[in-house]
């Protein structure tokens, strides 16, 4: 078993891998937060919201975050 260099993750850890330098995938998504283009995302997450905000403006609109347990999971860096 190989462990992150950094954030002593094991490679047993589903969807982290870790590179030649001994690194994680989460640690260089980490490193990318400097060069992801933050109002693109806040686009890409405001279309998101207008798919499921009320129509007619009649029912309160409410984000539940969630994370914990096995099935969390981030799609803009593989963290989970
Ligand atoms: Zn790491």
């Amino acid at each position: 078993m190989k462990y992150c260099n950094r954030c002593v993750m094991p490679d047993t850890k589903p969807d982290l891998f870790i590179d030649e330098e001994g690194v994680c995938n989460a640690c260089r998504s980490f490193e990318q937060r400097e060069v992801v283009d933050w109002n693109v995302r806040r686009e890409e997450l405001t279309k998101i919201l207008d798919k499921y905000r009320s129509k007619n403006g009649t029912n309160w609109d409410c984000i539940i975050p969630v994370s914990g347990g096995k099935d969390r999971y981030c799609v803009c860096c593989n963290w989970g």
